[in-house]
């Protein structure tokens, strides 16, 4: 049922943006009676009727914050069309020969200027790339990350994806919102957030999304498009304000008597939490990033080399076996791991079996296994990335 209500309201959010998203399509086409599609920026498209006047119409750019947070996917149409292009572009790249990949790899690392300037898919993939602020070198090494590189055609789309999330939310803020205020604000942590939303029933969950796209507006909010409008709170007549409605206003005082510990913490003068509620990505996200991506390889026990090497001059198989662990496994963000590479010394499954059964009753690693390497995993960590 919550799965259902979910994915319908995801629905409704895409098919809302998909008139706007893909009027980016066209430079001029119809739209509706006696009016003609004439602009479109991020923040609004331009329609022009048939008395030639002009009308511009606000996106409901708020909800942009809204398609990141539902998850599991990006719903944002805008997104959605650049995976498509890389999909289809590392699709067809597989069937051409090397002279037509070289080249078209070499004009994509060259193109400069917007979509009108586009004349191609070398050119129309270098956009794509640039719409993330990524580039492309004439070797086809994407640059993703200040430090991480890719071949196009060899990084796998679940991580190409990832880092195309990742990238999306950067910029989420200053390119796709209207929401200046949180401009200086540190960037969303999409996974952190969208795991903790999913803690919350479908009904609840819709709701903390609404109030996180800026979907409640306060008094104060209204009054700034409507001057009509009263600025004030209407239980107390102070100013109706974010921080006042969660933190000052009377009428809730008897709601958070019951949250002292989490209310004490948002008041602290550097919390961010009363303006928007969100995860934030942390200073050390960087780092990490890099450390995950700079584990060493496992090196092998040269008792583990010389054992092998004896086993394939005898021509008997070696029998190996991998164990893994990861710390906090429920954040893809900050979880870490390590593995294990044993091998087993036993000359066949019954000598196996007898150490297997004596040792399970003590609880200890039967010694004909041997552990030949160990190492932290390289890249995504955890088994489910
Ligand atoms: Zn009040």
């Amino acid at each position: 049922m919550s799965i259902s209500s979910s994915y319908r309201n995801a629905t409704l959010l895409r098919c809302e943006r998909a008139p706007y998203s893909f009027f980016s399509a066209a430079s001029s086409i119809s739209w509706g009676r006696n009016k003609t599609f004439v602009g479109r920026t991020n923040k609004q498209i331009s329609v022009k009727d048939g008395h030639g006047a002009v009308w511009r119409i606000s996106f409901v750019v708020a909800s942009n914050i809204a398609l990141l947070l539902i998850g599991p996917c990006i719903l944002d149409l805008d997104f959605w069309l650049i995976m498509q292009a890389f999909r289809a572009a590392r699709k067809s790249l597989c069937r051409v020969s090397s002279e037509k990949m070289d080249a078209l790899f070499r004009i994509a690392s060259v193109f400069q200027g917007g979509i009108s300037k586009a004349r191609g898919p070398a050119a129309t993939l270098s956009f794509y790339l640039k719409q993330l602020g990524w580039s492309i070198d004439r070797t086809g090494q994407i640059h993703l990350h200040a430090f991480l590189s890719f071949h196009f055609l060899r990084i796998s789309y679940k991580r190409l994806l990832r880092f195309a999330v990742q990238a999306w939310q950067d910029k989420l803020m200053t390119v796709h919102t209207q929401r200046f205020r949180l401009f200086s604000f540190p960037d969303i942590d999409r996974v952190s957030t969208v795991a903790i939303l999913k803690r919350f029933s479908s009904g609840q969950r819709w709701h903390l999304i609404r109030d996180i796209s800026g979907g409640y507006q306060t008094q104060q909010q209204k009054h700034k498009r409507a001057f009509d409008a009263d600025p004030s709170c209407n239980f107390c007549g102070q100013p109706d304000t974010k921080p006042h409605r969660l933190l000052h206003c009377c009428m809730f005082a008897s709601t958070r008597e019951y949250h002292q510990e989490i209310v004490q913490y948002l008041n602290e003068p550097d919390c961010l939490l009363t303006e928007f509620p969100v995860c934030f990505v942390g200073p050390h996200t960087d780092l990490l990033l890099q450390l995950q991506f700079r584990n060493p390889k496992p090196v092998f026990a040269s008792e583990a080399l010389h054992f092998v090497q004896s086993k394939k001059l005898e021509q008997n198989p070696v029998h190996w076996f991998t164990d893994g662990s990861c710390f906090h496994p429920e954040n893809p963000c900050t979880r870490y791991s390590a593995f294990a590479i044993i091998f087993g010394l036993a000359s066949d499954d019954d000598e196996r079996k007898f150490w297997g059964r004596q040792c399970a009753v003590s609880n200890l690693v039967p010694p004909t296994l041997t552990r030949a390497a160990v190492g932290r995993t390289s890249g995504e960590q955890g088994s489910s990335c």
